[in-house]
């Protein structure tokens, strides 16, 4: 009865349901429909899925699985059960759950306080760390309550997912926040972009990486992370980026993204919730500069970035200054370097970027299901793939042996970008929209490399690995021809290192492409790599290969060259007092989800620092 089944009441997370794709409604329904009350109802082993209340469950994750090792392709849920809801809507089910409950270490446990951790929550935690009685902006050091004039002044450098997500926990904290960004808000930036890809116009400051929203705006916006994507932190990320207008069908999707056209009006918002807040937002203004004291940052100094020749320098006076500034920012790093700040070469990856017509990675991805993706009905994803191939003898003191090949910032339904933010440096990425929608699918195709790799550029220290790309950047702007016109190749040419000869098959790249050796552009041993693993690949995937594949160079800013050293826990430079080196151009994330987590934790360790709050982290 009722009372055997009361210590069952919370929640019971079921998970791997499958529902067969010809079944489903379709990648964008979230809910509960009846052939997934099928499914959980065989879980549970209840006998008639119908009398199983709706209410009672929530889809946690909805993954589509097409791998050909399954009879037939599938959408594979994680449902929360809410135990109390199916006690209160069916008493029929009581006995049921009694009999259930005994094999529970069958099915995981979810305890009963089932906390929302959205940003907003764990920011309460934190103030009920101060003493509680905090309203958002007021200031507290050691108890009392300071005038607005006293709060901490901290500069956050950069825009983009690091520095934007710094700002809104040290503003939400009570810090008097100035975000300083080198190009333009969404609106002009969308603009730049456009000149640049119907006129050639590339500006220097407002481009693919540089402007509000970071390197991440034009993008994919794809939200995969190998943080771990259920961890406190991504979780408040996620939400928050639903708070600020994303679909809320991020949160449940296994392969989440957002697309440029959803990711430019979420970042207006943003930039309208930290106005609120009270940070003040400059655009179009470089930090040039630190100013340094005794060891100690003082402050910054900025300059107009719309003027070509220097405007009259400023200098603006800052207890903190958080560096956010990504890894295209190397006359940042430059800068750094003349501070004598702690940095060193970190390994990263090169190559190329393949593309593909996406109906050809559905035939080969989905077989059948294929003809209903091709009719754009937009009930099944479009087909995607994940590659990585390892080579070496797996020897720790040989790393240059040891190389792993993979696919990087696959876009389905996308396009080929230019990223380079310097005429003389050519350098492409993949962006797409929210429907992915386009002919093509595209995806970085790249080789690990390392110190050994950077020898040549020893003489530039820690920035030896920035050298090692801009070398590369250089040679394919070269091949290119210039004019931002690509170098490339067909896949079956850079397998023979011949150039391709016959007309190349059509590209989603704007500015054009031109036959060109792509074998001969990297060292020898990337170039190998990744021919084989292109061989590798064909076998598990046949028609990769192709006549209408065509590679694409160079992809070179898969993630940072150089890690800038800082303090676990307190995130502070190890050399320089005052900075707090965040995001991927620091070396400490890769991705859009895990650059705003950094981003995040380090707004977090930094308000404590300054006595905003006296909460545990
Ligand atoms: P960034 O986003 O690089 O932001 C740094 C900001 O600092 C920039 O706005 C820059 O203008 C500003 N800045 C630099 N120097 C200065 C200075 N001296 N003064 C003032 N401001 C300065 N990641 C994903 O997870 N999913 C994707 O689908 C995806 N697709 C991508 C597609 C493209 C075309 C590109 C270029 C990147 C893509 N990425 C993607 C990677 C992702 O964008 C980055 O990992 C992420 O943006 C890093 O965030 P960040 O805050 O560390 O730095």
């Amino acid at each position: 009865g009722a009372g055997a089944v009361a210590g069952a009441a919370g929640y019971w997370r079921l998970s791997k349901l499958a529902v067969p794709a010809r079944d489903d409604p379709g990648k964008d329904f979230a809910g509960v429909s009846p052939p997934l009350l099928q499914a959980i109802a065989k879980a549970l082993k209840f006998p008639v899925s119908s009398m199983l209340p709706e209410e009672a469950f929530t889809v946690i994750r909805k993954s589509f699985d097409a791998r050909k090792i399954l009879k037939e392709p599938q959408f594979v849920y994680t449902v929360d059960v809410d135990v109390k809801r199916l006690l209160d809507l069916e008493p029929r089910t009581w006995d049921f759950i009694a009999r259930l409950e005994p094999k529970l270490g069958t099915i995981e446990y979810m305890p009963d306080e089932k906390v929302a951790s959205d940003l907003v929550s764990m920011l309460n935690v934190y103030k009920q760390g101060s003493d509680g009685e905090l309203g958002i902006n007021d200031t507290v050091n050691n108890g009392s309550i300071c005038s607005p004039r006293k709060k901490p002044r901290v500069a956050v450098v950069g825009s983009g997912p690091s520095g934007l997500f710094a700002s809104l926990v040290l503003g939400e904290l009570g810090a008097e926040v100035t975000l300083i960004e080198r190009g333009q808000p969404v609106e002009q930036r969308g603009r730049d972009i456009g000149a640049l890809v119907v006129r050639r116009i590339l500006h220097s400051e407002s481009n693919f990486c540089f402007g509000e929203g970071g390197a991440g705006t034009w993008s994919d916006g794809k939200l995969v992370t190998r943080i771990g994507r259920n961890t406190d932190g991504v979780q408040a990320v996620m939400k928050t980026f639903v708070q600020f207008g994303g679909p809320p069908n991020i949160l449940v999707d296994g392969k989440p993204h957002l697309g440029t056209d959803k990711l430019v009006p979420l970042l207006r918002n943003f930039r309208h919730h930290l106005k609120e807040l009270g940070v003040n937002i400059i655009f179009n203004t470089r930090v040039d500069d630190l100013v340094v004291e005794g060891g100690q940052v003082k402050g910054v100094v900025v300059s107009d970035s719309r003027l070509q020749l220097g405007s009259p320098n400023q200098t603006l006076s800052f207890d903190a200054v958080v560096l956010a500034v990504g890894h295209s920012a190397r006359d940042t790093y430059s800068m750094l370097l003349r501070h004598n700040v702690d940095m060193h070469p970190k390994s990263f990856a090169v190559g190329l970027r393949i593309e593909h017509p996406q109906e050809l990675i559905n035939d080969i991805q989905y077989s059948e299901l294929a003809a209903e993706v091709h009719k754009g009905r937009g009930r099944i994803p479009v087909a995607d793939y994940k590659i990585v191939k390892s080579f070496g003898e797996g020897d720790a003191e040989l790393p240059e042996q040891n190389r792993s090949c993979y696919s990087f910032c696959m876009c389905p339904g996308g396009q080929v970008v230019l990223t380079s933010t310097n005429p003389s440096e050519l350098c492409i990425n993949g962006m797409s929209f929210s429907r992915r929608a386009s002919k093509w699918a595209n995806s970085a195709f790249v080789a690990t490399v390392s110190s050994h790799d950077f020898r040549p550029f020893e003489s530039h220290g820690s920035l030896a690995g920035v050298e090692f790309q801009r070398e590369f950047e250089r040679r394919a702007a070269t091949m290119g021809g210039g004019n931002f016109v690509v170098p490339a190749q067909c896949v079956t040419d850079f397998l023979s290192n011949r150039l391709s000869v016959t007309t190349l098959p059509p590209s989603s790249y704007r500015l054009g492409v031109r036959p060109s050796k792509l074998h001969e552009l990297f060292p020898s041993h990337v170039t190998e790599v990744l021919q084989q693993s292109i061989i590798m690949i064909e076998e598990e995937m046949p028609g990769f290969v192709s006549s209408e594949a065509l590679l694409h160079g160079v992809e070179t800013r898969t993630s940072s060259p150089l890690q800038i050293s800082r303090n676990t826990g307190t995130y502070e430079s190890t050399s320089l007092q005052g900075l707090y080196p965040i995001g991927e151009g620091a070396g400490y994330a890769g991705g859009i989800l895990s650059a705003s987590v950094d981003g995040m934790y380090c707004g977090f360790a930094l308000a404590k620092q300054l006595s905003l709050f006296h909460g545990d982290i």
